[in-house]
């Protein structure tokens, strides 16, 4: 007999009207006996909370914490569900899938916009394909909405009011689930290349920066002073101006000290920093490119990498290596080596 085991954190999936406005209030038992999960014949369905919160109040110390319960019940079980709310969700998903490593089940969060009690709400539908997709044989943590099945490390919230809020991005989606069928897209390999592990150390003392027009070099030296590491969104491919407030100029004092980790405000295509001259100076800066990533892995993963090391460049080695599908092999290293190419050729010519 199969086996799932669904846990609750919270969210609007679990929420009710207050005349505080929506609050997550129902257990999880309430919320799959609302959505219509019975205990099919065939499967075993547990459920337990874990947390109940709006997932704007989730914390880097909660990930942990949900990791364990995950990592605990993987002998146990053929998959795992966890409700949460979408707005943390995708951060949820990438702490998850660092982690928790070679996940031997599938391990899926959903959540929904609209809560259970409300009607229309997209929670059922949500439920049942992320239960669906528990039974199958394809491990690895994965988000589940509108039918859609997301590697969760590739999946961010694209959506702040419609129900298909998630978008995989920069990686095909995985599956969708029309009723009791699973139609692939991009099929997982089917065995953890080892045993599960549990490796949760992280560094919550990451800040993300948005650059944009006017941003000086004082302000991101005195944010510099307050972490431990930098998520820098750029424009587009990436790169740092130099020119007027010059925060290039911090940029090259921070990085010999800490990590800086460039993203994209761009949805699509990543970064690449040998494209233009701003992107090369910034390589050439000390600037670790973060690829293909989506933000929220990028942030999570600089956490996690900053609870194993603080040598910068044993922290870019992490950045720009794949573990688990959060980078596309080329993305990052290949920007590193074009660079390194271009300098050598320089230097020889
Ligand atoms: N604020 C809610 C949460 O993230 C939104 C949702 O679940 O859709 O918990």
């Amino acid at each position: 007999m199969k086996r799932i085991l669904v846990l609750g954190t919270g969210g609007t999936i679990a929420s009710a009207k207050t005349e505080a406005g929506y609050k997550a209030t129902l257990t999880i038992e309430e919320v799959l006996n609302m959505a219509g999960v019975e205990k099919r014949d065939g499967f075993r369905i547990d459920a337990m909370d874990i947390l109940n919160l709006d997932s704007t109040l989730i914390q880097p110390e909660d990930w942990a914490v949900i990791a364990e319960e995950v990592y605990n019940a993987l002998p146990e079980y053929d998959g795992i569900v966890i409700t949460h709310g979408t707005d943390t969700l995708a951060y949820t998903a990438s702490a998850l899938s660092f982690m928790v490593r070679n996940v031997d089940k599938p391990v899926i969060l959903t959540g929904s916009m609209l809560p259970i009690t409300e009607p229309g709400s997209d929670a059922p539908r949500n439920i049942r394909t992320a239960i669906r997709f528990a039974v199958e044989d394809v491990p690895g943590v994965y988000i589940a909405f509108m039918d859609k099945i997301m590697l969760g490390v590739r999946a961010s919230k694209v959506h702040s009011l419609g129900l298909n809020a998630f978008q995989s991005v920069n990686y095909p989606d995985i599956a969708y689930v029309k009723g009791d069928e699973v139609l692939y897209r991009h099929r997982p390999p089917a065995r953890a290349p080892a045993e599960p592990l549990m490796d949760a150390a992280i560094d919550p003392d990451v800040v993300h920066v948005r650059l944009t027009p006017g941003l000086s070099p004082e302000v991101l030296l005195a944010v510099s002073e307050k972490v431990h590491g930098i998520i820098l969104e750029g424009y587009g491919a990436g790169g740092i101006p130099y020119r007027g407030r010059n925060p290039l100029k911090a940029v090259i004092m921070i990085a010999r000290e800490k990590p800086i980790v460039m993203t994209t405000q761009a949805l699509y295509g990543g970064v690449d920093l040998t494209r233009y001259e701003v992107g090369r100076r910034a390589l050439d800066a000390g600037v670790i490119p973060a690829g293909d990533m989506t933000k929220e892995a990028a942030l999570v993963k600089l956490m996690w990498a900053l609870g194993h090391t603080d040598d910068v460049d044993e922290v870019r080695d992490v950045m720009l290596r794949n573990y688990v599908g959060e980078i596309s092999p080329a993305s990052g290293h290949l920007q590193e080596r074009n660079e390194r190419d271009r300098q050598e050729d320089q230097d020889q010519g």
